[in-house]
């Protein structure tokens, strides 16, 4: 794409609300924007296309284990809500609404009711199972203080998948499978993270564990073993522990940023809402469940907050919005303009995303293309410069903002060696 065509309002400055460092990134790298009201932002093109990209990665997996992708209504009719109680559980943080006939509806804040609502009216037999179901999709929640941008917002984007099965040792065996489709999800975002024991809280169930994208501005305690896998979130262990209790060895505390969540539900779902399947034995059982959230959009503050230095954002190689960024830094010259063009198209033809900094009107000189490409963060950018003429140009890493040499010749090869 070229930048001169993109909506990109990079700014110098964050609006003052905005405290928290991805917040401030995105809004002034030009991925998000307000909406207007509290918790509501516009993705603009930017902010959309790597939020495809994270959910592109997130689908890939879970289609990888077996999962099914579906599409529910944002829109879910309370009465589901009631079937299983938790219309009077959830209090405020549902958002509820009447239709033009006074029924009664809900903007889904998570969707274990309507999935349960799916399956019950499709699966009836053990024959069908096990089944595992998901969608990625927006959520509102009406958070008493939706704050920090992307991170606690009212409307978000989640994957949530749920788990059917005949019994709970298949749904055990599912639980393991998300977990490591949860690693292979977060290690493929290149996320420094730590699976914990956490609470299962309002959802209910036994058995949950919570996928943390470690970082200082977290907003959940967890304690992890400095000597085994072990972590868990201070919800469900003391404070003051100082022992592993898988290994024994030295636990000590850090932060989180709470970006998946797996539980092991069982049938409280499935009995309340008469969810049910035909046994070996044709006896009626009801399904034994499994939930699953990631929060998506949470997820690209979470990968800022972990990526970032003081000139702007650091995307990792899988979810940056585009990988090179070439800059000509004089877009009236029409050799540097020319060798931008090649390169661009050279780098497309071997499926690299690049996007060609073409702007050539009077405010956008050099240092502002080098400024925007530091603050929008992608991980290499080409500067076609004066010594085009002898064949060179120079690459900056944004990580180390090294910068080198290269020659035109070996250029697309250094590059594709670079993001391999
Ligand atoms: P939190 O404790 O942060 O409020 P939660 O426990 O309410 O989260 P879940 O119900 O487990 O969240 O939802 C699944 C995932 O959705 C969470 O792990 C998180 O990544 C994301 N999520 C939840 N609430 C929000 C929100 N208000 N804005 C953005 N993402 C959210
Ligand atoms: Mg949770």
């Amino acid at each position: 794409m070229r930048f001169s065509r993109l909506l990109i309002p990079t700014m110098k400055e964050a609006p003052s609300d905005a405290v928290l460092t991805s917040h401030i990134l995105l809004l002034r790298a030009g991925f998000i924007q307000s909406s207007g009201g509290s918790g509501l932002y516009n993705f603009l093109p930017l902010g959309k296309i790597t939020l495809d990209k994270v959910r592109a990665i997130v689908k890939d997996e879970l289609d990888k284990a077996g999962c099914n992708e579906v599409h529910l209504p944002m829109t879910t009719s309370l009465a589901l809500w009631e079937e299983t109680g938790r219309a009077d559980k959830f209090g405020k943080e549902l958002l509820r609404f009447k239709d033009r006939h006074d029924n009664d509806f809900t903007l889904s804040p998570t969707n274990e009711e309507a999935m349960v609502n799916l399956v019950r009216q499709t699966v009836k037999s053990y024959k069908q199972l096990p089944l595992n179901v998901y969608q990625i999709n927006w959520k509102f929640r009406d958070e008493v203080r939706p704050r920090f941008g992307l991170m606690r917002g009212r409307e978000f984007l989640m994957k949530d998948a749920y788990s059917f099965h005949a019994n709970r040792e298949d749904m055990e065996r599912e639980f393991a499978l998300m977990e490591e489709t949860y690693k292979k999800i977060f290690t493929r975002l290149g996320l420094d993270f730590k699976v914990v024991e956490a609470d299962s809280g309002a959802i209910g169930g036994a058995g949950s564990k919570e996928f943390m994208v470690l970082a200082d501005s977290g907003e959940d305690t967890i304690m992890v073993c400095d000597s085994c896998d072990f972590g868990a979130n201070i919800e469900v262990i003391a404070e003051d522990e100082k022992v592993c209790p898988k290994c024994g060895g030295g636990l000590s505390q850090t932060k989180g940023i709470e970006a998946g969540h797996i539980f092991q539900l069982g049938t409280t779902y499935s009995e309340a809402m008469k969810a049910e399947f035909l046994n070996e034995n044709q006896k009626l059982e009801p399904f034994v469940m499994g939930t699953y959230g990631i929060g998506v959009s949470r997820l690209l503050a979470g990968i800022i907050e972990q990526n970032h230095d003081d000139k702007g954002c650091i995307w990792t190689k899988e979810s940056a919005p585009f990988s090179v960024d070439i800059i000509v830094a004089k877009a009236k010259n029409q050799e540097q303009m020319e060798a931008g063009e090649k390169l661009y198209a050279e780098l497309q033809a071997k499926g690299i995303d690049v996007i060609l900094d073409d702007r050539a009107d009077k405010k956008t000189g050099f240092g502002v293309k080098v400024k925007d490409f530091e603050l929008i963060g992608m991980p290499l950018a080409v500067v076609i410069g004066n010594d085009i003429s002898e064949g060179k140009v120079e690459i900056i890493d944004r990580e180390s903002l090294e910068k080198e040499e290269c020659s035109l010749e070996s250029l697309v090869d250094t590059i594709v060696g670079k993001l391999a």
